[in-house]
């Protein structure tokens, strides 16, 4: 797999960048209230019934704050309408306390569930003196939480196992919620029924590049796995997205041809049966192998991501651009009266230097059909 674009010399990431920049701009400054086009179906239509769908949360204890602060946004703005199921998962077990506050924050049901050391826990295969190597290379690049094990282990968990704990095996879909995220705008139509009536697999609401450090085997591990699988490529696959080099080339350089562009993962809306469909589940032992979870520190986000983008048709994710979202540092805010003005419209970070982060414009561009774009 080739780099996307070929070298050009007469425009520097710089120029680049700003034209990206102000591509994505004149699309938020496109009024939004509700995706235009597609089927969306509301509690007061006839035969309405909730999907099959729940919220997940991997959360600790001493985010109890946290995470009751995110869900009542997300009751007033969407749940409280629907009640949706949460699902509450913890490498160590829930508290009384933390489990008697998130019940009183909504009047859906919440399950609190355990996940199992041995689907946690870094596995015996992993080789310490490697290990410890990687970390040390990892530090020197300045990549966050290297040296954090237990930080590895929730990215695994969230590449590869939760949809396959037990609680979560009775759902197909689910909404990832973080702990201290902010929920904007009103949401007046079923998310979840969205997916469902309207043959999606993957939602997001932010695109951005990774630490290339991160990630620096992730690529060519991928093209290993494809060459000896090349079935499971669709042929509608978001390649272009995957090997942009123009707006952070070295970022394209370090992750050895990826961008390193990727569905910002803490807010997403999926399908779990897309991962536990053969393409991603081979995909994903075939990671394990390479053991990149500890070695590197590859995180869920461009896991995901490159799953979706390589064995998922791309007309089937969605830019849910409608859903105004916030994690620190960066934010999605649709021009809408459903906002009632609770953040600025067109914003990425309140960081303008963060702007050079933003990968929306290759995906818009490049992977979203004109008809796609009209959806807002
Ligand atoms: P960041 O957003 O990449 O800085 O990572 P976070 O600290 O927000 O972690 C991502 C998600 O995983 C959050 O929902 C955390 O609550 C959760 N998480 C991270 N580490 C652990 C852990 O060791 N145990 C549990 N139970 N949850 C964790
Ligand atoms: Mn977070």
């Amino acid at each position: 797999m080739t780099p996307a674009f070929p070298e050009d010399s007469s425009r520097t990431s710089g120029q680049v960048l700003k034209e990206n920049k102000n591509y994505v701009s004149s699309l938020l400054s496109q009024r939004i209230d509700e995706p235009k086009g597609l089927k969306l179906t509301r509690p007061g239509d006839a035969e309405y019934q909730l999907t099959n769908a729940t919220f997940v949360s991997l959360v600790r204890n001493s985010e109890l704050h946290g995470i009751v602060k995110t869900i009542k946004q997300i009751e007033e703005t969407f749940n409280d309408k629907f009640h949706y199921p949460y699902v509450f998962l913890n490498d160590r077990p829930f508290n009384e306390k933390f489990i008697q506050k998130v019940r009183s924050a909504t009047k859906s049901e919440c399950f609190f569930e355990l996940v199992p050391a041995e689907v946690w826990g870094k596995p015996s295969s992993i080789d310490p003196a490697r290990e410890e190597e990687g970390i040390k290379h990892l530090e020197e690049k300045g990549v966050g939480y290297a040296n954090k094990e237990s930080y590895h282990n929730m990215c695994r968990f969230y590449s590869g196992g939760f949809y396959n704990h037990p609680k979560l095996q009775e759902y197909r879909y689910y909404w990832r919620l973080e702990p201290s995220t902010d929920y904007f705008c009103d949401i007046d139509y079923d998310v979840f029924k969205f997916m469902e009536d309207n043959d999606k697999v993957y939602g997001f609401v932010l695109n951005l590049y990774d630490s290339p450090d991160s990630v620096q085997s992730l690529w060519p591990t991928t093209l290993e796995f494809l060459k000896e699988n090349p079935q499971y490529l669709h042929k509608n696959s978001a390649t272009t997205w995957l090997r942009e080099n123009l707006q952070k080339p070295d970022n394209y350089q370090t992750a050895k041809g990826y961008s390193t562009c990727h569905f910002w993962s803490n807010f997403e809306v999926g399908d779990m049966d897309f991962y536990r469909g053969e393409a991603y589940s081979k995909w994903m032992e075939h990671l394990e192998r390479s053991g990149g979870f500890y070695y590197e520190r590859w995180g869920d986000a461009p896991v995901h991501s490159v799953g979706l983008a390589l064995f998922a048709d791309k007309s089937k994710i969605h830019w849910f651009r409608d859903i105004g979202y916030q994690h620190f540092p960066y934010m999605n805010c649709p021009s809408s009266d459903k906002c009632h003005g609770k953040c600025a419209s067109g914003k990425f970070s309140q960081f303008d230097n963060l702007n050079s982060e933003n990968c929306m414009a290759t995906w818009a561009k490049y992977e979203m059909t004109p008809k796609e774009l009209q959806y807002y």
